[in-house]
C-alpha cells in the first residue's frame, strides 16, 4: 500500500471526475515542511504559530517570527500558506503573559480575544507576516471569530500595519487573502454574511464539535458525546460551505475531520475545497478521493443531512 501512495506523490488530488480539491498540511513549525514535500502537499492549510511563543520565556520579537514565516513561504515555493495568528489560551498556555487562571478556560481569554485586547503583541505578530508575505503566497487566518466585530477589527489593524510598513518602504504582497477559522457555531450559523466580508473559511472542526455539542475536547467521561458525523455537526459544515460558494469564495477544513476516512466522503459530496491534514493523512486521503465519484458522493451527503444520529451516518458511509 506504501508503494500504491507513492507514486502519487507529486499528482494533483482529482476525484474520480476530475474535479480538483486540495490536499493541504498543518505545521507547527518550519522543521515540518520536509514531511509535508514528501507527502505530496499541496499547500499549507493551517501553519499553527502558537508553537514560536511556547516552551520559552518571553514572547519572539518581530525578526524571530518573520524569519519563521518567511522560511516557510519560501520552503513552500508559491504555492499556498495559510498562517494563523496566536491561537494561545485553551489547553495551551503561555505561563509569561501571567493571565489570571479561569473556571473554563476553552471558553474564556483566547486567542483572537486575547489579541485585540494586547494589540501590541499582535501588531508584532502582523507586522512579522506581512513582512515575510513578498516570500509567498502568503493568506492569513484569525482563530476563534465568534462575531463580525471581531473578524472587522482584527482585519482593520492588520490593514493599519499594512499601511504602517508602506510607509516605511517595506514591500508586502498586494494579494494576501484574509480569511477565518470557523469554529464557534454562530459564526457557522452566520456564514453567509461573513462570507461578504472574509476572503475564505476554514472549518475547525476539532473546536466546532466541542462547541456544538458542549462537550470538552480533553474530557474523556464526555468523549462519547464528542460525534464528528453527528448531523447536526454536518449541517453546519454544510451552511459554511454554501455561503462561502455562493459569494464566490472558498472553504478548507483544517481540523482533525478533514484527514478522517468516514468523513472524506460526505465532505467531497458538500462541496469542501480544500482538506488540510496531517502530513502523513495526505496520501492515503488522495488514494481515497481518486476512487469517488462526485455525483455519489453528492447524493450520499444529502442523504447524510437527514439522518439522525452519529452512528447513522457511519453505517450509511460504510455501505455506499
Ligand atoms: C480546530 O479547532 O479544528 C483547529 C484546527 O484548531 P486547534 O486544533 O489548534 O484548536
Ligand atoms: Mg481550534
Amino acid at each position: 500500500q506504501k508503494a500504491e501512495w507513492a507514486k502519487l506523490v507529486d499528482e494533483k488530488t482529482v476525484t474520480a471526475n476530475g474535479r480538483h480539491v486540495e490536499l493541504a498540511a498543518n505545521i507547527g513549525t518550519p522543521g515540518d515542511l520536509q514531511g509535508v514535500t514528501n507527502n505530496g502537499g499541496e499547500g499549507i492549510g493551517l501553519y499553527r504559530t502558537e508553537f514560536l511563543y511556547m516552551g520559552r520565556t518571553e514572547l519572539p520579537s518581530e525578526d524571530e517570527q518573520f524569519e519563521s514565516y518567511k522560511a516557510v513561504l519560501e520552503g513552500m515555493k508559491g504555492k499556498p500558506v495559510v498562517v494563523r495568528t496566536l491561537d494561545i489560551g485553551g489547553d495551551k498556555e503561555l505561563p509569561y503573559l501571567n493571565l489570571p487562571e479561569e473556571m473554563n478556560p476553552f471558553l474564556g481569554f483566547r486567542a483572537i480575544r486575547l489579541c485585540l485586547e494586547q494589540t501590541d503583541l499582535f501588531r508584532t505578530q502582523l507586522r512579522a507576516l506581512l513582512r515575510a508575505s513578498s516570500y509567498g503566497n502568503l493568506k492569513v487566518m484569525f482563530p476563534m471569530i465568534s462575531n463580525l466585530q471581531e473578524f472587522r477589527a482584527a482585519k482593520s489593524l492588520l490593514l493599519e500595519v499594512k499601511e504602517e510598513l508602506i510607509a516605511e518602504g517595506t514591500e508586502v504582497s498586494d494579494s494576501i487573502e484574509v480569511g477565518i477559522m470557523v469554529e464557534i457555531p454562530s459564526t457557522a450559523v452566520m456564514a453567509d454574511q461573513f462570507a461578504k466580508e472574509v476572503d475564505f473559511f476554514s472549518i475547525g472542526t476539532n473546536d466546532l464539535i466541542q462547541y456544538t455539542m458542549a462537550a470538552d475536547r480533553m474530557n474523556e467521561r464526555v468523549s462519547y458525546l464528542y460525534q464528528p458525523y453527528n448531523p447536526a455537526i454536518l449541517r453546519l459544515i454544510k451552511m459554511v460551505i454554501d455561503a462561502s460558494h455562493k459569494e464566490g469564495k472558498w472553504t478548507g477544513m483544517c481540523g482533525e475531520m478533514a484527514g478522517d476516512e468516514i468523513a472524506i466522503p460526505i465532505l467531497l459530496g458538500l462541496g469542501l475545497d480544500e482538506f488540510s491534514m496531517s502530513a502523513t493523512s495526505i496520501l492515503p486521503a488522495r488514494t481515497q478521493i481518486k476512487q469517488l465519484s462526485d455525483d455519489k458522493m453528492k447524493a450520499l451527503a444529502e442523504h447524510v443531512l437527514t439522518l439522525s444520529t452519529n452512528e447513522e451516518v457511519i453505517e450509511a458511509v460504510k455501505k455506499k
